[in-house]
């Protein structure tokens, strides 16, 4: 490890994953971004006899990683669709010689690791009986799969073709699989062990004997600075709140911005170019940018060439650049923001995880991501956090993550701090109380829900939007009220004195915040349909006392 990589420590849980790889056994490692996976099959690779095979999902990963490799002197190759014919024979040659080399002892020229993509695997007949013959020859040491996620539907980024790697275990009943990610929940982790043919995991005393073990390393960073800013209402002032955001504090920093869709990504990189004169060069990168062009983009990107990346979450799997400074999100989960995050500060140097949010974004989020309650719940959790202006961002991501998967608040435990304690350093533990509002909704609250009730006791249902119009009294309250099939829309006739003791004297925005915060909070539920975000009435719980937080004026 010294010799080799210059790491005089293991960190994390690196040793024991690198003791169980080398005892045979299968492993799943579930470490934060930039906690080190590679050393865990690196490191054994160099000390057994044979070849380690690594599926990665993308070549700039691979690419580095190759290079890196070779700068230590290790004998390590790639193999994907971009390998010339020439050099990928001379590649499959010396696969083959090792394969049918005699006795267990390592040769000079040996191949120790060869990266592949995973539709070498799904595709390539031709490299599976390359393989076959490598475990006949006993010189398949292992096979890592990274990123093992990507094999999951459940997981927030799967690809068809890791769903084949499924053959691997089947056709190779022997040789160990390594499969690393950096965020696993429970599901995720059940259904990769299912296609993957892994061993159920095990503990305690079985796992000295059989199955499958399970390593996952703490998940708090303290050197990244979590905060939620509020994000303004047009596209045009996103842009240029984001403008003003980078030049003020990252001005010749290299970061991110995730956006939620290719398109906006696009418009996004455009407009914040030109928003800044120039002065912020940005690049776009998404699932549809030809793969010459990724590659280009990575290369300026760590060159400094292209300051901002505008991407889709189809950036991030393995970027291998230390100095992102800042990553600005508008995302659709704490999954998404948590794992986004992570492709910051990978130096360990200081950075910025900025959350741009408005409420209203769930109206538009939900028509993406939320066709299940569980994508329901996850926007809920999402929105939860966002609207959170009091409790430690840390604390509240430790509390999501032992809810929603089976990692300890333990693993938010740090040397210096426990899970509860306050980071002392993201938006809310650092926040000048006077820069919030508070303002008691009782009132408003209940008027909201009597004005729910009437629309829902003449059958309809209302948007976000369309509710906090109706609760004006501007009427924005038209509604389906033929049943199924028939598309009738009606205007709802309020009574609002009647019914609510009079209009709800709020803002839109204010409105659209306290629904959003009612929704949450379970004093709401809500329908969804294929075209519109719908919220209709649910059971009021007893006690009724809301406060509404937001920034003060000044500080939007
Ligand atoms: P991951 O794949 O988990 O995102 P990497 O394997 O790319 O992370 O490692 C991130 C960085 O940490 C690399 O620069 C690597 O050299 C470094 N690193 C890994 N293990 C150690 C260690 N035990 N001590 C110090 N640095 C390490
Ligand atoms: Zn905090």
């Amino acid at each position: 490890m010294k010799k080799v990589f210059g790491i005089s420590n293991f960190r994390l849980c690196q040793q024991g994953v690198c003791n169980a790889n080398m005892d045979g056994r299968d492993v799943v490692c579930v470490m934060p971004t930039g906690g080190g996976k590679s050393l865990t099959y690196q490191l054994p690779a160099l000390l057994t006899p044979g070849c380690t095979l690594v599926i990665s999902p993308l070549i700039s990963l691979i690419t580095d990683q190759i290079l890196h490799l070779r700068e230590a002197g290790v004998e390590a190759v790639m193999l994907t669709g971009g390998t010339s014919k020439a050099l990928a024979n001379e590649i499959q040659q010396r696969l083959t010689s090792m394969a049918s080399s005699r006795g267990g002892g390592q040769q000079e020229r040996d191949i120790k690791l060869c990266y592949v993509t995973p539709e070498k695997i799904a595709k390539s007949k031709g490299f599976m009986s390359l393989l076959r013959k490598l475990v006949e020859g006993g010189k398949l040491a292992r096979i890592v799969i990274d990123e093992a996620h990507c094999v999951s539907q459940l997981g927030h980024d799967f690809r068809p073709d890791y769903k084949k790697l499924s053959a691997l275990r089947q056709f190779f009943p022997h040789v160990p699989i390594l499969a690393l990610s950096a965020t696993c929940p429970p599901k995720v982790l059940q259904d990769i062990l299912k296609i993957l043919h892994m061993k159920p995991v095990v503990d305690g005393k079985a796992a000295a004997r059989e199955g499958t073990i399970y390593f996952s390393a703490p998940l708090y960073r303290k050197n990244l600075h979590y905060s939620v800013l509020p994000k303004p209402s047009s596209a045009k002032d996103v842009i240029s709140a984001m403008s003003e955001y980078i030049l003020q504090n990252h001005k010749n920093n290299s970061g991110i911005v995730y956006c939620l869709t290719k398109k906006d990504a696009e418009t996004v990189a455009e407009n914040l170019q030109a928003v800044s004169n120039g002065r912020i060069r940005t690049g776009v990168y998404h699932a549809d940018i030809a793969d010459a062009q990724k590659e280009g983009l990575h290369r300026q990107w760590r060159q400094g060439s292209v300051q901002v990346v505008c991407a889709t979450i189809a950036f991030g799997l393995g970027i291998d650049k230390g100095n992102v400074r800042f990553v600005l999100h508008h995302t659709k989960s704490l999954d998404g923001y948590y794992q986004e995050s992570g492709r910051a500060g990978r130096d360990g140097q200081d950075a910025d995880c900025v959350l741009y949010y408005r409420p209203q974004d769930a109206t538009r989020q939900s028509s993406i991501t939320c066709t299940d309650t569980d994508g329901q719940a996850k926007l809920h959790d999402m929105l939860r956090f966002a609207q959170d202006m009091q409790e430690c961002r840390k604390i509240l991501f430790a509390k999501y993550f032992s809810a929603s998967s089976d990692l300890s608040m333990a693993s938010w435990t740090t040397e210096e701090s426990s899970a509860m304690d306050k980071c002392g350093h993201c938006d809310n533990c650092t926040r000048a109380p006077e820069t919030v509002e508070h303002k008691d909704v009782t009132v408003e609250t209940w008027q909201l829900l009597k004005i729910l009730e009437a629309v829902d006791a003449q059958g309809g249902r209302q948007t976000i939007a369309g509710l906090s119009d109706l609760a004006r009294g501007l009427g924005g309250g038209s509604f389906d009220t033929g049943g199924k099939r028939q598309k009738v829309k009606e205007k709802v006739q309020l009574d609002y004195d009647a019914v609510a003791g009079g209009k709800v004297g709020l803002s839109k925005d204010d409105i659209e915040t306290l629904t959003v915060q009612l929704l949450v909070s379970r004093y709401l539920g809500e329908a969804f349909s294929s075209t519109a975000y719908t919220v209709n009435v649910y059971v009021i719980p007893g006690e009724l006392a809301l406060r509404l937080s937001r920034f003060s004026r000044a500080d939007v």
